[in-house]
């Protein structure tokens, strides 16, 4: 392209929400014939709710979940805001908080492995929040809640685990609804020929429920952010023109590896480091309007 089409299409896009960092990514995105999407927060509106606490066994239901917001205050995933933002207001699906205002317990010995969860030392119980790959990290067997958590994970919704001493004491059911947005925006995609894949750390019950309230039927689950970044090499090395659309720390790696790596600008910082666009609203109908835009102010050049 002429620095001139480049700089009106970078203008352009500007004026539609879409902040060009990388002019060549901006180039290449009318080639992209393979767009990867994270679910959470890409797809997904990104605002999850605490809907419901289902405790094993005797566990106290206020306890677990004071005991898993302690944690969660120290990580930016969104399902660690729904936890907090419910124990503070004792909103849970009916479960009790410690009351706005009122400060959670000090914790030591803190770890958030990426895609996984978090964990630690509050009130000396040794606490893991997370996946159920989180757990089994831990050496904690999550069977005993996998029923409960298949229940939640049926309705599109994650299961959040909880463990307290190396025992599952409950499953935090949260919901983060599909944008409205979003499966048109997919359609248009899939009808100008681009495939579109959804990676997700989620588990296969809720990634196949969403995936099938916006049409997507190609998807991988319980995808590490290793496994983010090898899918996208991957789809490179067969010839395909990849795009990543994601939102998280976890998204960075896969980002940075696509030929357009697109961060959703509600994202994390990482995020929106390892991203040449980023879509001002959170919303892949953008994307879209990102690419005709691609199209139209450095398509004949090549
Ligand atoms: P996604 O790919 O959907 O954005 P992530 O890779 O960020 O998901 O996380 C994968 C899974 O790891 C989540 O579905 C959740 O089970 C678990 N997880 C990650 N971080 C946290 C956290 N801070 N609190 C609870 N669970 C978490
Ligand atoms: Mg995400």
């Amino acid at each position: 392209a002429t620095p001139m089409s480049v700089m009106v299409g970078v203008g352009r896009a500007a004026g539609a929400g879409v902040l060009v960092k990388d002019a060549q990514a901006m180039q290449q995105l009318q080639r992209v014939d393979t767009v990867v999407v994270d679910k959470t927060g890409t797809l997904t509106q990104g605002r999850p709710q605490l809907t419901g606490v289902q405790v094993h066994g005797d566990a106290d239901p206020t306890q677990v979940l004071v005991l898993a917001a302690a944690l969660e205050r120290s990580s930016e995933h969104p399902l660690a805001h729904a936890v907090v933002t419910a124990a503070d207001a004792g909103s849970g699906g009916g479960v009790g908080g410690v009351g706005a205002g009122r400060s959670l317990p000090a914790v030591e010995d803190f770890t958030a492995p990426a895609g996984r969860g978090v964990s630690g030392l509050v009130e000396g119980h040794r606490v893991l929040v997370g996946s159920a790959r989180h757990l089994r990290e831990h050496d904690v067997d999550p069977t005993p809640v996998q029923e409960l958590a298949e229940g939640v994970r049926a309705g599109g919704a994650t299961a959040v685990l909880v463990a307290v001493d190396g025992t599952p004491a409950a499953v935090l059911a949260i919901a983060d609804p599909v944008r409205q947005t979003t499966a048109e925006a997919l359609s248009v995609l899939r009808a100008e020929g681009v495939e579109v894949v959804m990676l997700t750390g989620d588990a296969e019950a809720t990634a196949a429920a969403v995936a099938g309230q916006v049409g997507i039927d190609r998807f991988e689950a319980e995808v590490t952010p290793e496994r983010k970044h090898e899918v996208v090499r991957e789809l490179r090395e067969q010839g395909h023109v990849v795009a990543m659309v994601g939102d998280g720390v976890n998204d960075a790696p896969a980002l940075a590896a696509a030929d357009v790596g697109v961060a959703v600008g509600t994202g994390t910082d990482v995020a929106l480091e390892s991203a040449g666009i980023t879509l001002l609203q959170a919303d892949l109908t953008a994307l879209v309007r990102a690419r005709r835009l691609s199209r139209a102010t450095m398509g004949n050049i090549r």
